[in-house]
């Protein structure tokens, strides 16, 4: 029996295999048997849970590079197609070397890319979209063995259910992901923002970065930290032009956990660096966050904040002994079906206690506050909403089921959260 990354979740999966070559994928989906792809494991609930195989695809070989730029013609795309299993950190580095780099990453580079683009996982940034919306092509197993590649330019009318896809349509063997040209970033941490001027500035001081996560325990007189990670050009950059009421700022490195050895987190006090060792908090070689933790996130509609931050307030002395961190970041919409991002999206992420029967007893008085602002869980993520209410929560869930019966008529691929959110 094998677990999630947090330890949270044990699967009922009987086995776990990992093929090396698309004919070894094929016989696997092809089986008998119940089966679901799984990725590095970061998801805190059972969104990738099966009765029957687990499939990491990190080890197949399909003859070509792991890392694969694609140049129809000779001619530059700007998209590499990657490995699937392969994880964020792994592909950023291979990508900034080649003068090449990626919109946006989320906290953590130890997530695979197929497991984060099929839950919506993203960073943060006024003009961020999610993770998945890097993706322009991917290629997929289905459970009949057929290998399908699907892009977003020659197949626009599913393009949009295929990416965010939470593992329901087949085992992703490939991503395409749109890059730019390599950038530089410096993160400066600023201190003790007094929670009125917070929401009242909320535009000025998100807008003030290119990705701005605040961290709170909501019952604390103030929001402790807000980290700014800045475009650095070549001369290092600037702190960002916050407005008046952020006035001071972290003389020494800060972890998102209170109280933590911050030498897991990428590099701070302004020090410029390239993009991938700054916009994800934490290092490739160090564990992330707490490791012993469990985690929920609710994101909703920007213009909810004020009122979300009033409703979080309002139940802190109840949230707040049971937190290890809690994180305000700014997300910008898609047109992916299943994203929860249909319009500028703030995300409330918080790091629980690993004490699960307490969690689950807290998670219902957030949902009351954030659920009625229009708040969605994050799919790979602890929440105690109904799978069918998640489900009406996405007016083109209709669609995404339809497109899931047709690339899986058996329902071999429903497990888990995804066995109830498709259930009849
Ligand atoms: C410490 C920590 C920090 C985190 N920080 C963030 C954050 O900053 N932002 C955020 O949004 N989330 C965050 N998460 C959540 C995490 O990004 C998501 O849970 C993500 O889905 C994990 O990716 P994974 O590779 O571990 O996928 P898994 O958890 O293994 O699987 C997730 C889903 O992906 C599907 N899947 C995996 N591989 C494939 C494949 N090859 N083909 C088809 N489907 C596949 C699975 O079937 C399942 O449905 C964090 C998690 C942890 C543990």
């Amino acid at each position: 029996m094998h677990q999630n990354w947090a330890r949270n979740l044990t699967y009922s999966a009987r086995e776990l295999v990992r093929p090396t070559s698309l004919e070894q994928l094929a016989e696997v989906l092809t089986g008998d048997e119940p089966v679901r792809a799984l990725g590095s494991r970061h998801s805190f609930n059972d969104v990738a849970d099966t009765h029957g195989v687990h499939v990491q695809v990190d080890a197949l070989d399909d003859g070509r590079p792991a890392v694969d730029p694609l140049t129809p013609d000779g001619e530059s795309t700007g998209v590499v197609s990657v490995n699937a299993g392969l994880r964020y950190g792994e592909v950023s580095r291979g990508l900034h070397a080649t003068g090449r780099g990626l919109g946006n990453l989320a906290s953590l580079p130890h997530i695979s890319i197929a497991g984060a683009v099929a839950t919506a996982t993203h960073g943060s940034g006024d003009a961020n979209q999610s993770l998945a919306s890097s993706v322009v092509g991917l290629e997929l197993m289905t459970p009949n063995g057929e290998l399908r590649r699907l892009t977003r330019d020659e197949h626009p009318d599913v393009f949009g259910g295929c990416v965010v896809s939470l593992g329901a349509l087949g085992v992703v063997t490939r991503v395409e992901l749109l890059t730019v040209p390599t950038y530089a970033v410096r993160q400066d941490v600023a201190a003790h923002v007094p929670w009125d001027a917070f929401v009242s500035d909320f535009d000025a001081i998100t807008g003030s970065a290119y990705s701005v996560s605040a961290f709170t325990s909501w019952d604390e007189p103030d929001v402790r930290h807000v980290w700014f990670k800045s475009l650095a050009g070549a001369d290092g950059g600037n702190r960002p032009d916050v407005p008046a009421s952020v006035r001071s700022w972290a003389g020494a490195p800060v972890h998102p956990l209170p109280g933590v050895d911050p030498a897991a987190c990428t590099e701070q006090l302004g020090v410029a660096g390239p993009w991938n060792d700054r916009l994800s908090h934490f290092r490739l070689e160090f564990t992330p966050s707490a490791g012993d933790e469990i985690q929920s996130e609710y994101l909703f509609p920007r213009r909810k904040l004020g009122a979300a931050v009033e409703a979080m307030r309002a139940i802190s002395a109840t949230v707040g002994p049971l937190l290890q961190t809690s994180e305000i970041r700014t997300i910008a919409p898609d047109d992916l079906w299943l994203s929860p991002f249909d319009e500028p999206s703030v995300g409330f992420h918080f790091t629980w206690l690993s004490r699960p029967a307490e969690v689950l007893a807290v998670l219902p008085d957030v949902e009351r506050a954030l659920m009625p602002l229009g708040a969605r869980p994050h799919w790979g993520k602890v929440s105690t909403v109904d799978a069918r209410d998640q489900a009406e929560l996405y007016p083109r869930f209709a669609d995404f089921r339809q497109l899931a019966d047709r690339l899986d008529p058996e329902g071999r691929l429903r497990g888990g959260l995804v066995g109830r959110l498709l259930a009849d």
